[in-house]
Order: C-alpha cells, then sequence, then structure tokens
C-alpha cells in the first residue's frame, strides 16, 4: 500500500479549518486535523510545500516511522505549526489503518477502557443569573460538568463569557461563543487581575450555594496570573471544591507550578497550547499537575499524545483533552478515539460545532446524557463532505489579545 495523494482543504464555515485529506492506491482516504487558530494559512502551507510532496509513495501503514521522519528530517523541531502539520498525517494514517482493519479507531488502540467518555460544557454569564441560567441550560442538555467563566465588574469583555462578544460586521455565524473574530486585526479586550482575583470567588461561593456539592465545576484562568496570584486563587476557590483550575499561570515556565502546588490543593490542569511530551516532562516528573489538557491536533498526533498520557499515567495523572471549537470535527473525533481506550481518562472538553461545520464534516460520534462516543464506523468515524467545504472559502480571523488599563500589553 502506498499514498497516492494529499490535499490540503481549507474551509470555514462556522469558523477556519484546515484538513489534511491522504488518500492511498487502493483508494483508502484518512482524514486529519491541522487548524492553529489565527494562523491557519502557515500550517497549511507547511503541509503543501514541505510535507506533501515527502507523503507520497510512503507506505501509510509506517505510522510511527512516519511520525519520527518528519519530526527529525525538519531538523527544526518541535513548534505550534511544525507539530500540528504532523499531527494532521498522523491522525489520517491513523484513520487509514482503522478503516483498513475495518475497525472503529480505539479498537487499535487497545479497545474500550470504559462506556462513554464524560465531558464538560462552557457555562458563563457576564453576571449571576445569567450564569445561573447558562449553567442550568447544560445541564438540560445532559452535562454532567460545567466549565465556569464569569464577568468581573468593571471589565469590558473578558474570556470565555458569551454575551460580552461584540458582534462583527460581516460576521453571520450562528450565535454561539466564539472567541476568534473575523477581523484583519484582533479585537483588544482589557483585564485587570486585581479585580478577577477579588471576584471570582463569589462567584464560586454564589454556583455551590444554587447548585449543590456534587456538581463537579472547571474554571479557566487562561494563563493570565503570576504564581503567587494563582497560589492564592487555587487557596481561595477550595472551599468550592473545583474538579480543575487550568491554566492558572503562562504554561512556558514549568517551574511557577511548583510555587502555586505548594500552596493550593486545588487541582491543576495545563497545556492546551504545548506541543511534545517535552513541554510536560518537568510537570509529570515533578507532579505539578492533575491533568494534561493537549489536544491531539497541536501536540503531534495521536502517536505523541498517547506517549505523554502514558507517562503522566505512571504519577496517577490523567487527561482532559483540549476540545474547543477551534479543534476541527477530525481532530475532536482522534480525542474520543484515544479518552476511549486509554487507562487514565479525566474528563474531555466539550463545546459543541455549528450547524454549518457539521454538514461539511459528517460524523459518527454521540453524546448522550453527559457522555461521549466516537461511534463505531471504522476508521475516525468523520468524513470530509468536499461540496459543502468548497462552499466556505477562508477568512481571515484573530484571537483577541488583552491590554491593562495603562495600556500594557498582557497574557490573554
Ligand atoms: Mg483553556
Amino acid at each position: 500500500m502506498l499514498i497516492k495523494s494529499a490535499e490540503v482543504i481549507i474551509t470555514s464555515p462556522d469558523r477556519n479549518f484546515v484538513t489534511l485529506k491522504i488518500t492511498t492506491d487502493d483508494g483508502i482516504t484518512g482524514l486529519g486535523d491541522a487548524t492553529l487558530n489565527g494562523r491557519e494559512l502557515s500550517v497549511a502551507s507547511y503541509l503543501k510545500d514541505h510535507v506533501v510532496p515527502l507523503l507520497i509513495e510512503r507506505d501509510p501503514q509506517n505510522i510511527e516511522d512516519t511520525w519520527q521522519f518528519l519530526y527529525r528530517s525538519a531538523y527544526w523541531r518541535r513548534g505550534p505549526v511544525t507539530m500540528a502539520a504532523i499531527a494532521a498525517v498522523d491522525v489520517a494514517l491513523w484513520d487509514i489503518k482503522a478503516k483498513q482493519a475495518g475497525l472503529p479507531l480505539y479498537q487499535l488502540l487497545g479497545g474500550a477502557s470504559r462506556n462513554g467518555i464524560l465531558a464538560y460544557g462552557h457555562a458563563s454569564g457576564s453576571e449571576l443569573p445569567e450564569l445561573f441560567d447558562s449553567i442550568r441550560t447544560h445541564q438540560e442538555q445532559g452535562f454532567r460538568a460545567i466549565r465556569v467563566q464569569s464577568g468581573v465588574p468593571g471589565l469590558r469583555a473578558i474570556y470565555g463569557v458569551h454575551a460580552k462578544v461584540e458582534p462583527v460586521p460581516g460576521d453571520d455565524r450562528d450565535d454561539h461563543y466564539e472567541p476568534a473574530q473575523r477581523a484583519l486585526r484582533p479585537p483588544e479586550e482589557d483585564w485587570d487581575t486585581r479585580a478577577y482575583l477579588r471576584h471570582l470567588p463569589t462567584v464560586f461561593e454564589a454556583v455551590r450555594n444554587e447548585f449543590g456539592p456534587q456538581l463537579p465545576l472547571l474554571h479557566d484562568g487562561h494563563h493570565r496570573m503570576t504564581p503567587i496570584q494563582a497560589a492564592k486563587l487555587g487557596k481561595a476557590l477550595e472551599p468550592y471544591d473545583l474538579f480543575w483550575l487550568e491554566d492558572c499561570t503562562p504554561a512556558e515556565n514549568q517551574e511557577a507550578l511548583r510555587l502555586v502546588r505548594q500552596h493550593t490543593t486545588t487541582p491543576l490542569a495545563i497545556g492546551e497550547i504545548f506541543n511534545t511530551v517535552w513541554d510536560y516532562q518537568l510537570l509529570i516528573k515533578e507532579q505539578l499537575i492533575d491533568y494534561v489538557r493537549s489536544a491531539i491536533t497541536h501536540t503531534g498526533g495521536i502517536t505523541q499524545l498517547k506517549k505523554i498520557l502514558e507517562y503522566a499515567g505512571q504519577y496517577q495523572i490523567k487527561s482532559g483533552i483540549h476540545g474547543p471549537t477551534d479543534i476541527s470535527p477530525v481532530g475532536f473525533a482522534a480525542g474520543l478515539h484515544l479518552d476511549l481506550a486509554i487507562h487514565n481518562f479525566g474528563i474531555q472538553e466539550y463545546m459543541p460545532h455549528g450547524a454549518k461545520t457539521n454538514a461539511v464534516f459528517e460524523q459518527s460520534m454521540t453524546f448522550t446524557d453527559g457522555y461521549l462516543h466516537p461511534g463505531d464506523k471504522p476508521g475516525l468515524g468523520v468524513e470530509l463532505n468536499v461540496d459543502e467545504a468548497g462552499k466556505y472559502p477562508y477568512q481571515t480571523a484573530y484571537l483577541p489579545f488583552n491590554r491593562l488599563a495603562d495600556g500594557t500589553v498582557h497574557d490573554w
């Protein structure tokens, strides 16, 4: 079996997605997700210019060898563009191998370790009544675990809060929270860490009083705190028994988590912007985190994330695979197959895609009573409808950035 062709497809139904479609000489196709939010065209170019020509005539069955070849032969290793491109190839080859075997992909990863995949949804509100409504809506949809993001008095727009996103002219997407905005420049938001630290514990106190002690609650700090601020927040949130506090400090500084860890028993999750096992080396070895947040799409594919999670499992660190809407249904499905197969599964983020995206990507996954399942079709269980994809050309879109009150750029 040889790879006959590889095609990069860019489509923008509700947002931009980059998909790699590999076809073998006996007509089996495999899909991989190469979407890097706000830098989509760079990965598309990396694939088209430097990877696709190397794939033609290779044996698609040798997944590990292809992964090592793409990683090591580039000489310039790691980084989100390179690793998203490698991930797309890796996932497409796993899709082909599972289709060739006539099995859903999770069977090739060891089979199912559980009946379903516990998912958490994103609830938010600029103020408490709106937040409570959002939590109730998610519970009605079946979610058994909820991420809580709240507005902060005095701040105009804030990460994760639906109501504060201003509509942009020409943006005709369905009404849903999508941080990347279709515009020629990144939107600017404001930030005040002290105001956030004062306000957030009062939000969790109110949510616990309203919804009781059992509902698993999560929160994303989105890289905005210093280590001592994160330690303070983790401590302040202890009475509200969070499932996790995510990305409390900027992820580049692994040592920062030592300080946070010394001060709080609030579980910590990190890693959505990591690319390789090396980004986790200290965090796992020193048991500084509780959950691995990587997405298959940004971490070099199933081959790499499986290794990270096996390493994490030695220290009772569990998975929390990244699943926002900037992971395409292809990348999301790949995560579900891994979730189902690994032993140290923790939870899966689930931010449903819009109707247009679901028409472009035909999926076999299900969401029932709070649990996801990738389905039992051979391969990933996702097919790309090329005609639908062709209706939505690429549109420039950027994630926002933050400025403090004095104009200083801050982590978003
Ligand atoms: Mg996050």
